[in-house]
């Protein structure tokens, strides 16, 4: 199933009220389907047609279905011409990823998210097993840009310890701390069997969380998930808090930091609502 921006829009409350900050339901629809604005940002619509609608959207928007793209181009256009020039044997080993000459040809070897991806000067290369989100190649062209070498802190963070990272606060909290609060409240167990299919390994010390797992999305880019299951006895609600190594910034740029979370959530729900459509 497919959610178009009427189809969305046949969902909406169609007040127009603007409590969305946009001037229409429909002009709403738009910037959800096809901009990535979270649907959540309409105040007014029922806790489980917001799930249900977060369903089919996180599906086509891995897939870059209605997305719109030229921001997305432009940004990644921009960066694929920054890292021409770049020495990627000497920037290899701080950013720990492979590097190898084929043909004549220079290329480096990223590991990201369970796969590797052989990124030349010329761009990245195409292996034609999976489609990439438009967004994936922006993160691992400015993966690359940075040319980050500096040794991780050992140290995690949130986010809010980073400067200037307000704005992006709100889009963890919505896009990726929230979603797995959602949908993991009362599955601790299938959180976990998620976690470890996306090899992450549990962290059992220094945390009050009834869950933590450590991920290597990308080589220099550790990434914790802390997770506490809802009480309902005790009236609180699920929680979760992604955190950050304290020098993630020399690796990625706050806008990197944010999509990589938000990637790692997305993996999160979809092993789980796979597993779900298998069990129907
Ligand atoms: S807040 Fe909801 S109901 Fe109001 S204009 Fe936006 S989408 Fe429509």
């Amino acid at each position: 199933m497919r959610l178009g921006p009427i189809d969305l829009y046949k969902t909406l409350p169609a007040t127009n009220c603007g409590d969305c900050g946009q001037p229409s339901c429909l002009a709403f629809a738009t910037q959800v389907v096809g901009y990535g604005h979270e649907v959540t940002e309409c105040p007014h619509l029922e806790e489980a047609k917001i799930q249900k609608i977060e369903q089919v959207l996180m599906r086509q928007r891995e897939k870059g279905v209605y997305l719109k793209k030229e921001n997305h181009k432009i940004t990644r256009d921009h960066l694929k011409e920054k890292i021409k020039n770049h020495n990627f044997k000497a920037i290899s080993t701080g950013l720990k990823v492979g590097y190898s000459v084929e043909d004549g040809v220079e290329a480096l070897k990223i590991p990201y998210f369970g796969r590797v991806v052989t990124m030349r000067h010329t761009g990245i290369v195409r292996d034609n097993v999976e489609e990439f989100d438009p967004w994936d190649e922006v993160l691992l062209y400015n993966y690359i840009f940075f040319s980050g070498s500096k040794p991780l802190r050992g140290i995690w963070v949130g986010l809010e310890n980073f400067p200037n990272s307000l704005p992006k606060r709100a889009a963890l909290e919505e896009g990726c701390q929230r979603r797995i609060n959602q949908v993991f409240a009362g599955a601790p167990r299938e959180l976990e069997e998620a976690c470890r299919k996306l090899d992450g390994i549990p962290v059992a010390d220094g945390h009050s969380a009834d869950l933590a797992y450590r991920f290597q999305p990308l080589p220099k880019m550790p990434l914790l998930l802390l997770f506490w299951d809802e009480d309902r006895e005790e009236g609180f609600d699920a929680q979760s808090k992604i955190l950050f190594d304290e020098y993630a910034l020399e690796y990625l740029d706050l806008e990197g930091l944010t999509f990589v979370a938000e990637k790692l959530a997305q993996n999160l729900i979809s092993i789980k609502t796979k597993k779900e459509e298998l069990n129907v």
